[in-house]
């Protein structure tokens, strides 16, 4: 019988976070790899094992171990039952010289963790008398330092497991363990990756995205689609709120000066994000701001835009240059999307010297013309809900 062996940072779990840590990563395995062909998903001491058939494809399950947070790296490993008294290691090892049979390699090491220290025989005494017998039977070589295959032995409630490979998962914390944010996505490179780096932290990320209609295409609102689709391998399901935002922007274009606009517009999403957010019981406001990047995100807009709302706003990529934040859209797979052309509402009734320094008593004089209540109330009731799901329903 085929298994994975998943295993988590130690690190980040101290005390009793542990077994909850543990069964939300097991919850979610179990769902995430639904319609894969796998049977089981329990927990071992220090490690998650995945049972799997035959006929299942590791590709498959390795898919979805890749897109959960909070595996730090898994391996396909096969398993011998070891008597911990009388260890006969014969089986075990003939076991491990057949799965080195198809592949190419000159030297090995092998490198074993015991779980249960009940085990008669030291970690190095396995490693020895296991090369020995590998040696001698497939006439390779052991290297401590620059081996070609490690051989990943674990012995592990009366049974012993061995491993060709160690994948690196993507780490962070498992789904929905730090609760539920929302994001504001705007179809940018940016966003989507300050997404990602909460859903790494063990957040549950709903969308919300602003759009120009009717001024404006539909091709953010499709782009956003395809991003916040491309979460639910991370995240399994996926909300989002698509706000009509045409009519605001125009309201605030005719009634406020055109170069603090935009930090209008902004305060506006928030105080309409901030509504949903209660609604869906968000304990904060992401966003893909970097300091300085746009007029929009100097400390001094960054602070009036803040002031409209009263949860946190999280801002995971503020300290980021614009190139750190590409590559890391590249690697999680959002960067093809976000770089196709749409028209942002952004960039609707844009002034052309866009201020750099709104100060709120400024701002909040310019709003003294605008309905702001029933502005926030339009935003609301014209938001339509969209969601997504990795299993089809
Ligand atoms: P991005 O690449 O994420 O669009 P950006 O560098 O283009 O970011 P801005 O356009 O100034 O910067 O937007 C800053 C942040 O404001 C975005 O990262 C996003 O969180 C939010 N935002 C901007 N426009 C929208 C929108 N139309 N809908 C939802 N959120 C938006
Ligand atoms: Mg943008």
């Amino acid at each position: 019988m085929p298994y994975a062996l998943v295993h988590y940072h130690e690190l980040a779990l101290k005390g009793r976070n542990r077994g909850f840590f543990e069964q939300r990563l097991i919850q979610h395995l179990q769902r995430a790899l639904k319609n894969t062909g796998v049977t089981d998903v329990r927990s071992l001491p220090g490690r998650i094992r995945v049972t799997f058939q035959s006929e299942t494809s590791w590709d498959d399950v390795q898919d979805r171990l890749r897109h959960t947070f909070g595996v730090a790296n898994y391996s396909l490993a096969h398993s011998q039952p070891i008597n911990y008294d009388a260890p006969d290691l014969q089986p075990l090892c003939e076991a491990m010289a057949t799965a080195l049979q198809s592949k190419t390699f000159q030297t090995f090491r092998v490198t074993t963790k015991r779980a249960d220290k009940r085990f008669s025989k030291t970690s190095i005494e396995l490693n020895r008398e296991i090369g020995e017998y590998l040696c001698a039977t497939t006439g390779k070589r052991v290297s401590l330092n620059a081996a070609d295959v490690t051989i990943g032995v674990e012995i592990v409630d009366g049974t012993a497991y061995f491993s060709l490979v160690k994948y690196p998962g993507p780490g962070g914390l498992p789904t929905g363990i730090s609760h539920t944010v929302l994001c504001l996505i705007s179809g940018g490179i940016d966003s989507p990756v300050a997404a990602y780096r909460m859903m790494k932290r063990g957040c549950k990320v709903i969308f919300v995205h602003f759009h120009g209609r009717p001024y404006l295409s539909r091709a953010s609102e499709e782009k956003v689609r395809d991003l916040v689709s491309h979460f639910t391998r991370y995240q399994l399901t996926a909300r989002l709120y698509l706000v009509p935002f045409g009519d605001i922007q125009r309201n605030v274009v005719v009634n406020t000066p055109a170069p603090s606009r935009v930090i209008l517009y902004r305060r506006m999403m928030m105080r309409i994000a901030e509504e949903i957010a209660k609604t869906e019981r968000c304990w904060g406001l992401v966003t893909g701001d970097s300091l300085g990047q746009v007029a929009s995100q100097t400390p001094e807009n960054l602070q009036t835009v803040s002031n409209a709302a009263s949860l946190p706003i999280l801002r995971p990529l503020i300290g980021m240059d614009k190139l750190e934040i590409i590559n890391e859209a590249q690697r999680i797979g959002t960067f093809d999307t976000s770089i196709e052309p749409d028209q942002d509402c952004c960039t609707l009734f844009v002034p052309r010297h866009p201020n750099t320094r709104c100060r709120l008593p400024d701002v909040e004089q310019a709003e003294r013309s605008l309905p702001i209540q029933s502005m926030i109330q339009e935003g609301i009731t014209s938001a339509e809900l969209a969601e997504f799901s990795l299993h089809a329903a």
